[in-house]
């Protein structure tokens, strides 16, 4: 079954550097898509020392997967906070275990996923990429100082704030987190293409950040 066009519900997938979450903040920003992040809502409840962001926080910092009980408890809560509007999740499922979390809540509540979106990238470069990353610590902006720079040197566009590099991107945990992305999170990708091919689509994500959100607004019927 093909996807409602524009796709109401959309999951983003892509390797850590792959330029995602940059594109789920301008599809946020220019189609009014609210935005479900995973990695986001985890360091946020770290921040607040809810007892959520107390489970995921050691598994955050090693770049390693937090459990999916805890995701999907987190994913739960701001489903509940947001409305019935188009929808983004960057970041989930990222798991096989979290693609069955989302089929049970279909059996449950027929919650449907429209599209899956896959932005394709290869590791080398995703590598290379993710030493540029920066991110706002007030609001959580996602910058690349060669392919995505903020307006003016390093500080954020949406409030001014000082950008940092985010404590999983130091170098040794890159290498970590492109592992866990194949050993992990390619299966999930590759569950949709094979299962779900209507609500599959793919981009590829080496372009220029540009092209790749212009791939992107074709990819999901949103250029008319
Ligand atoms: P990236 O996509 O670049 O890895 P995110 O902000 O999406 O960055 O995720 C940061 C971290 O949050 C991940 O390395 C992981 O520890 C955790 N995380 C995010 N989403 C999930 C998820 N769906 N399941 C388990 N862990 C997650």
């Amino acid at each position: 079954m093909s996807p409602p066009v524009p796709p109401q519900r959309v999951a983003i997938f892509g390797r850590p550097g792959s330029g995602k979450s940059s594109l789920a903040e301008r599809l946020g920003l220019d189609h009014g898509y609210a935005l479900v992040r995973t990695g986001a809502l985890l360091r946020e409840a770290v921040r607040r020392r809810a007892p959520l962001g107390v489970r995921g926080e050691g598994y955050l910092k090693a770049g390693a997967l937090v459990p999916d009980d805890v995701v999907a408890a987190l994913v739960a809560q701001a489903l509940a906070a947001v409305g019935d509007g188009r929808l983004l999740f960057d970041g989930f499922p990222r798991t096989l275990g979290q693609v069955e979390i989302l089929v049970a809540w279909g059996r449950e509540r027929g919650y449907r996923v429209d599209c899956f979106l896959d932005v394709a990238i290869g590791r080398e470069a995703a590598i290379a990429r993710m030493g540029g990353r920066r991110v706002c610590p007030t609001c959580g902006a996602t910058y690349h100082m060669v392919s995505h720079p903020p307006r003016h040197d390093e500080t954020c566009d949406l409030d001014g704030t000082r950008l940092e590099r985010r404590k999983d991107d130091a170098p040794e945990i890159i290498e970590a987190r492109q592992r866990v992305f194949e050993e992990s999170t390619q299966p999930v990708v590759d569950h949709y293409r094979t299962h779900a091919p209507g609500r599959y689509r793919r981009v590829d994500g080496e372009q220029p950040f540009e092209a790749v959100y212009a791939e992107t607004l074709r990819a999901l019927g949103l250029d008319a």
